[in-house]
């Protein structure tokens, strides 16, 4: 495997690292890229203001997804006690992938002070050194010299890449236009939603009266990568429905964007969620993080974004149904289960029987579920089963 690593404060994230990160997976044809928060940065200090660890963390998380499917973020630098030297943490990488070729990617400023770093030797002879300019300025001839020093000094393997849509920007430049009311066009949109629902670097977004443009990066920044595309296609269908049967839109997208906002969370996290929320949970629920995440990502939606009692209503039933579901509950539901990245067998069918009318593919898509869960031997939830016999004795049919 080629493996690149790419370290940095993050202090936060922005789109440079990400144009810096998908350069390198291109032009090193990387497997796998790893994306480093420093705990306690060598180079510089974290001013104050600055994102915690955690955060820093969460937001690599972010840029890994941004950057794309290869990426992803390893805290290993933010476990460690000290100062997060390179050369530790490329001697640690090196025992977990004897095999593997390692590339260390760097910006300018790092590469060319490269020679002053701790245990420089150590840090060329466990990894190739990828470099990749950070403005648009020729830098050719500065990097052929440090290129010829690294080799001639460390015997290092030097590869001078190209940056080709690079952006001239510096987290500190973030920073300040953060705290400036500015800076959503430096960051990935949902590294840009995580600053504001956390209040960082002096931003004070009022996260209960967002436009749903508003909302959008910052209900992505809740989110596992993988998981986005399906909100963002649970948000169109959801908004296609909800024009067809007249049910207010922005109410619709709003529920779709937040649905999920507390899926990635474990259970012990759904729990702590749950006592700070008092939900009181029934003893089905407390064994299934299934069910827990549409309690909690209600509550969530409720208290921080200050949702209606319909918008939670549709979020707190977008997974179990239950008998005489709003239309609001009803589109969400459905919009879930058959937006455009579901692949499953029979979503054909489910799709078709609610292009016929809503509560003949929520009924179709309620006896799939049952189905299933009876063939896995999972308990079902009795909402479920209730939701169905309802639409059953409304008259509905599934043939
Ligand atoms: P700060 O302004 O806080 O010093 P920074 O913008 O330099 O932060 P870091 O997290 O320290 O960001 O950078 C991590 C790595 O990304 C370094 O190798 C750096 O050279 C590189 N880098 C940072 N910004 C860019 C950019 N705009 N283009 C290309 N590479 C960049």
């Amino acid at each position: 495997m080629r493996i690149g690593i790419f370290g940095g404060t993050f202090n936060p994230p922005h789109r440079g690292h990400v144009t810096l990160a998908r350069a390198a997976v291109e032009q090193l044809s990387l497997d796998k890229l790893l994306v480093i928060p420093a705990g306690i940065p060598p180079h510089k200090q974290l001013p104050a203001g600055s994102a915690s660890n955690e955060q820093r963390y969460e937001m690599a998380v972010l840029l890994a997804g941004a950057v794309g499917k290869c990426a992803v973020a390893d805290d290993c630098e933010l476990r460690r006690e000290g100062k997060s030297y390179t050369a530790d943490t490329l001697l640690q990488l090196r025992e977990e992938y004897p095999e593997d070729e390692l590339w260390l990617l760097m910006g300018s400023d790092m590469f060319l002070s490269l020679h002053t770093w701790c245990r420089p030797e150590v840090v060329c002879r466990a990894a190739n050194i990828a470099a990749f300019s950070r403005c648009e300025a020729n830098e050719r001839a500065a990097f052929e010299a440090q290129k010829a020093n690294l080799e001639q000094l460390y015997s290092a393997r030097v590869a001078i890449l190209d940056n080709p849509n690079v952006i001239e920007v510096s987290s500190t430049d973030v920073r300040s236009a953060l705290s400036a009311g500015g800076g959503e066009e430096l960051l990935p949109p949902a590294v840009w939603g995580y600053v504001q629902r956390e209040h960082l670097y002096g931003t004070d977004t009022d996260l209960k009266h967002l436009s749903v443009d508003e909302l959008r990066p910052i209900a992505l920044s809740y989110l596992k990568p993988k998981r986005v595309a399906h909100v963002l296609g649970t948000e169109r269908t959801a908004a296609e429905l909800a024009r067809q049967y007249g049910v207010d839109e922005r109410e619709a997208r709003i529920a779709a964007l937040l649905h999920d906002c507390t899926k990635k969370l474990e259970i012990d996290q759904q729990l702590k969620l749950c006592d700070a929320y008092n939900i009181d949970m029934d003893e089905m629920e407390r064994a299934t993080l299934k069910l827990q995440h549409s309690r909690t990502g209600a509550e969530i939606a409720r208290h921080v974004f200050g949702v209606s009692d319909a918008v939670y209503d549709a979020i707190r039933y977008h997974t179990t149904g239950r008998p005489d579901m709003t239309m609001l509950e009803k589109i969400i539901y459905i919009a879930d289960y058959i937006e455009p990245n579901r692949t499953f067998e029979g979503v054909e069918e489910v799709r078709e029987a609610t292009a016929r009318s809503l509560d003949e593919g929520i009924l179709l898509g309620l006896t799939m579920t049952i189905e299933e869960m009876r063939g896995y031997g999972t308990p079902i939830h009795h909402l479920t089963m209730d939701a169905r016999d309802y639409l059953i004795q409304q008259g509905g049919t599934t043939i």
